[in-house]
């Protein structure tokens, strides 16, 4: 599933090419879904304004189309102040959330609700609040819990589509290693690192060690994309910071079905989400309690819909994805399975074969089709495969959780605090989880790794040109003249200069109004 195309345009056309001209073809989905209710009813998601009209007015009457308006045009405006305020800035430190260009868009982007609740204020039903919030899944996040500003996923789906890449994903992997190539970039796959090497004062990153015991490598500096608990954890010395990861909120897990069929299944599109009938309940279960609900709610992906080249003629892929929870704890194996269970339990088969069973028992009763008989071959993923092939800590396939103390400045930052030279970039760093998020997290690495190396004038796109005259009105506002455009470093500064200082004068004024209180508190007491 490829969302948030403009990110994936972006970064090619950073690196002076295209999508096309790498030879990256895009199709898009349509419809962008299939959402299947328990009760065999179902709704279509699409781009097309036109059934997007009837779907929504047959759930929600006449008037429920000028609500479905309502709630694009909110999402619309997470998605635009997010790509500019929050995917192309980095936040350093707590002051940068202070800069008066975000908190200025801070409630509008309404981080201090759940997804659920503001879409509860534009759908009256309860299929049609789902509908409008599961995706907050994405994130790796309960719809109850994800803050509001995600809402911009379901507006790049529904303004922009769902794309994907004919060959898979993995065509966009290799049209970058590809151009790297050509640049001279030297690739060595397979190679699992061991640690990252520092030097003596344990001051700067000076390379990395392998695995499997072959000469190290030197570099001038580490940019590391594993995941990042686990790097902090197992690939640098041992640290209070990389505890206190270890224990961080964390996104869900998964089991993960990949079927190959033997016969095609034109009742399943190319996206299917089947949802659970108590719904709030089974992300409870899953990201409260780390369980695997009773009921889940599941994602089924058809590649082959779209791609003829993703089956054989006349025969079906499929992926099946059911969130689960998470690994009990970072050092174990443990998962905590179902409610019903009455211990721990690492007994993966039965939990595997339990959510086999939902799966395929479920579709059948929804759409009164008999799958299980026609799969040939099978992969599965779990919470512990996660973890041991792909080093994700507590097997959390979307990295650290995305509630409020987990992003912005509270995220882990891009570039490491006391060794020079180290940079992460990743779904558990900042900006987030995705393919489209990580890429814009991927440029602000090299952005910044360029300006310290004085290698090239940072680029003002447009989303920083955006913030830079949005500072300019501020100062304006404060009467702060501004002459040309030549003025900008000055004005920069004076920006910098008024981002630190606005937070500590209203701590200050805070501390005396304070103080003040409690004098008068304590003269009528
Ligand atoms: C089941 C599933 C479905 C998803 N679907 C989508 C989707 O449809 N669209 C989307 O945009 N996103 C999707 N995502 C999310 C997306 O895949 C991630 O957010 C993204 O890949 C994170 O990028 P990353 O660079 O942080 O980590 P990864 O892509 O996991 O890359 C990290 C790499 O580091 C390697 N590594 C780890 N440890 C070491 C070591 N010691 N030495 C050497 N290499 C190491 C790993 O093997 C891995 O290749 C999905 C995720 C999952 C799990």
């Amino acid at each position: 599933m490829l969302l948030l195309p403009e990110l994936f345009k972006e970064t090619f056309a950073d690196l002076g090419t295209s999508l096309e001209d790498e030879g990256v073809h895009l199709v898009k989905c349509n419809p962008n879904y299939n959402v299947h209710f328990h009760d065999g009813t179902n709704f279509k998601l699409s781009t097309d304004i036109a059934v997007m009209k009837e779907e929504v007015e047959r759930f929600e009457g006449k008037d429920g189309f000028e609500r479905y308006l309502g709630f694009l045009q909110e999402s619309h405006r997470h998605y635009e102040l997010s790509v500019i305020h929050v995917l192309k800035r980095n936040f350093y430190s707590l002051f940068s959330m202070v800069r008066p260009s975000f908190l200025r868009h801070l409630i509008a982007l309404h981080p201090f609700e759940s997804i659920y609740t503001r879409a509860a204020i534009y759908f009256r039903t309860e299929r049609l609040r789902r509908v409008f919030t599961f995706a907050s899944m994405y994130m790796g996040m309960s719809p109850f819990d994800a803050p509001g500003t995600y809402s911009l996923l379901q507006y790049t789906e529904l303004a922009e589509g769902i794309w994907y890449p004919i060959g898979g994903f993995h065509k966009v992997i290799e049209a970058l290693v590809n151009i790297g190539k050509r640049n001279g970039v030297d690739y060595m796959f397979n190679s699992p690192i061991s640690g990252i090497q520092l030097s003596e004062d344990g001051k700067h990153a000076t390379g990395v060690t392998f695995q499997d015991g072959r000469p190290s490598l030197t570099a001038d500096l580490v940019i590391c994309n594993a995941d990042l608990t686990y790097a902090y954890n197992e690939l640098l010395p041992s640290s209070g910071y990389a505890k206190s990861l270890q224990s961080r909120k964390a996104s869900c897990s998964s089991i993960s079905f990949y079927w190959a069929l033997d016969k095609q299944f034109p009742e399943l599109s190319a996206h299917n989400i089947f949802l659970a009938e108590d719904y709030q309940e089974s992300f409870d279960s899953i990201f409260k309690e780390h369980l695997i609900p009773d009921q889940p709610s599941f994602y089924v992906n058809v590649p082959s819909r779209v791609d003829p080249s993703a089956a054989p003629e006349g025969c079906d892929s499929l992926v099946v994805l059911v969130p689960v929870g998470h690994l009990e704890d970072y050092g174990s194996n443990s998962h905590k399975g179902s409610k019903d269970c009455s211990g721990r339990t690492q007994d993966f088969n039965a939990m595997v074969a339990t959510a086999r069973d939902t799966i395929l028992k479920t579709i059948e009763a929804r759409l009164n089709i008999n799958i299980g008989a026609h799969i040939v071959n099978e992969v599965i993923n779990t919470p512990v495969t996660w973890k041991s092939t792909f080093n994700l800590d507590r097997g959390a396939i979307l990295g650290l959780s995305h509630s409020f103390f987990n992003v912005l400045a509270f995220r882990p930052k891009t570039k490491h605090a006391s060794i020079k030279d180290l940079y992460f970039v990743g779904a558990s760093a900042h900006p987030g989880t995705g393919v489209p998020i990580v890429l814009a997290g991927a440029k602000l690495v090299t952005d910044e790794i360029l300006s310290k190396l004085k290698m090239e004038p940072k680029r003002l796109d447009q989303g920083e040109q955006a913030v830079m005259e949005e500072e300019y009105r501020v100062m304006r506002k404060l009467g702060v003249p501004l002459k040309s455009h030549l003025d900008v470093q000055s004005q920069t500064a004076y920006s910098v200069w008024l981002q630190w200082w606005i937070p500590v004068f209203l701590m200050l004024v805070g501390v005396w109004v304070w103080g003040g209180i409690k004098a008068g508190l304590s003269m009528l007491s």
